[in-house]
């Protein structure tokens, strides 16, 4: 049976140190834990590495951190070599704060990017300093200095970011809440997490499991670094941090 894990980050994304339990240890060494801060890579943003601190004070490094048999079981993943802690045992747990942070910013602004153009989404990914979105988008004026000045007004205007919990059924009578055209939110387990973006959600919601600031200024400069053509109607934007470099 998978273990359900309590996850923490999704009542508060910006849980950098928390307390918890050891429940198992699996047969490649992931540890399993009652609740965690740990982010399970997911939906194009990447788990979250750190480490857990044993009773006895020695530190476990973390890798890695990713689901299990199901998506609410979290593997800590240990760099190899190291003591594994005992199944009861109380630890300490830590995120790699500054890492995660740009995550959950470089994560916000994929969101500000969707509102920027409201396309089909084909893929995403998030990493640390320049994360992609791929959208099928016949129109050729969203030039990067257009989005980038869009991109920055989001940013500028400081709107603030929430969850609201929706039913399956407020999401089947809202099919445009959904912006990814081929991934499709999980659905059945009765509610589903919807990000929202702005007072009363006028700017953006959508469902997302992932980590975000709290509001859209949080995010900082960013810019378009590149909008590559992937198909005949398919641009990839890449999204940098920064101020647009002179051309
Ligand atoms: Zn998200």
């Amino acid at each position: 049976m998978p273990f359900h894990t309590e996850t923490l980050f999704r009542d508060d994304a910006y849980l950098s140190e928390t307390e918890a339990k050891v429940v198992g240890v699996n047969d490649r060494g992931g540890v399993i834990l009652d609740r965690t801060i740990f982010y399970a890579t997911s939906g194009g943003q990447p788990g979250d590495t750190g480490h857990i601190v044993r009773a006895d004070g020695t530190r476990l490094a973390v890798a890695a951190t990713v689901a299990g048999e199901t998506k609410d079981e979290i593997i800590h993943v240990p760099d190899a070599g190291q003591s594994l802690p005992a199944v009861g045992e109380s630890v300490k747990l830590a995120i790699d704060w500054p890492r995660r942070l740009l995550l959950m910013r470089m994560h916000t602004a994929c969101h500000l990017l969707s509102v920027v153009c409201p396309f089909p989404i084909t893929g995403a990914a998030v990493s640390e300093d320049d994360s992609r979105v791929d959208f099928d988008i016949p129109d050729p004026s969203y030039t990067k200095e257009l989005v980038t000045a869009r991109l920055l007004e989001l940013v500028n205007a400081n709107h603030p970011i929430f969850i609201r919990w929706i039913t399956d059924e407020d999401l089947a009578a809202n099919p445009t809440l959904v912006k990814s055209k081929n991934v499709r939110p999980p659905s059945g387990t009765g509610r589903i997490r919807l990000v929202c973006i702005g007072d009363n959600a006028v700017i953006d919601s959508q469902p997302c499991g992932g980590t975000h600031v709290a509001a859209t200024g949080e995010v900082g400069e960013i810019h378009i670094g590149k909008i590559e053509k992937k198909g005949r109607e398919n641009r990839r934007f890449r999204i940098r941090f920064g101020p647009m470099p002179a051309q």
